[in-house]
This record gives C-alpha cells, sequence and structure tokens, in this order.
C-alpha cells in the first residue's frame, strides 16, 4: 500500500550516480594532466587544472550529500499516517507510526502516567506540501 515510491528514489539515486561519476572521473582526469603539466614544467596550466580537479571532487562530494538528504526524505514521505493515543483520564497524548490492526478506540497498553488504558482517538495522514522542490532539468 505504502510502497509505491521505491522507483522514484531509486531513479534519482543511480541519475545522480552517474552524474558523480562522470564528475569525479572528470576531477581526476584533469588532476592527472596537472602532474604531468606540472613535469612538463607548465606550472600556470598544472595550477589551473588542480583546480578544477578539485572543484569536482567538492562538487561531486556536495551532490551525493543532497541526493542523500532527498532519499530520506522521500522515506520519511512514505509513511505520513499518524495514530494519536490518548488516556481519558489523564489527558496523556502520545503519538506514534501508524501500525497494522489500528483503529480509532481501539484501547492499548496502559497510560505511562495514571496507569489507566489508553485509546486510539485519532488516525490521519499528515500532509505536509512545503512548495516543491523544482525537477532537477
Ligand atoms: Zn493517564
Amino acid at each position: 500500500m505504502s510502497r509505491t515510491t521505491p522507483n522514484a528514489s531509486s531513479r534519482i539515486s543511480s541519475t545522480a550516480l552517474i552524474m558523480i561519476f562522470i564528475t569525479l572521473a572528470l576531477s581526476l582526469t584533469a588532476l592527472i594532466l596537472a602532474v604531468t603539466s606540472f613535469n612538463i614544467g607548465n606550472e600556470v596550466v598544472a595550477e589551473y587544472l588542480l583546480l578544477i580537479g578539485l572543484i569536482g571532487i567538492a562538487l561531486s562530494g556536495y551532490v551525493l550529500l543532497q541526493t542523500r538528504r532527498r532519499i530520506m526524505r522521500l522515506r520519511i514521505e512514505t509513511q505520513p499516517i499518524t495514530t494519536t493515543i490518548e488516556c481519558k483520564k489523564c489527558g496523556f497524548k502520545s503519538i506514534r507510526e501508524f501500525q497494522r490492526g489500528d483503529y480509532v478506540f481501539k484501547e492499548l497498553e496502559p497510560c505511562q502516567k495514571c496507569n489507566d488504558k489508553m485509546m486510539i482517538t485519532a488516525i490521519y495522514r499528515e500532509v505536509k506540501e512545503k512548495g516543491r522542490e523544482p525537477a532537477s532539468p
């Protein structure tokens, strides 16, 4: 039921991984060329290539971090159903992820505070729409 997005997350990660791989390969090439030109005696070109190589490695690391964060966010969004448990006696409220077999007015384990029976009072899907991020071109 809630397993509808693994395709999307894996597609994003594989595309990003290819991009990271290409960027890394290019930066490594730049670094190798930097060493070569340094050996030849062309220090200005060597420094320039070194800079390109380092920027490329930093960029790919940044993209990798961003992708991981996005995948984690996707994973959170696939489990948006929340169960609210309430104690009728003292009003203690507890919120947890929806579990199979949950239904409203179901009695659960005793209250942490007063030891009276707790009851599920609400089951709802959390909707967090914080302005969608534009898809990568
Ligand atoms: Zn209580």
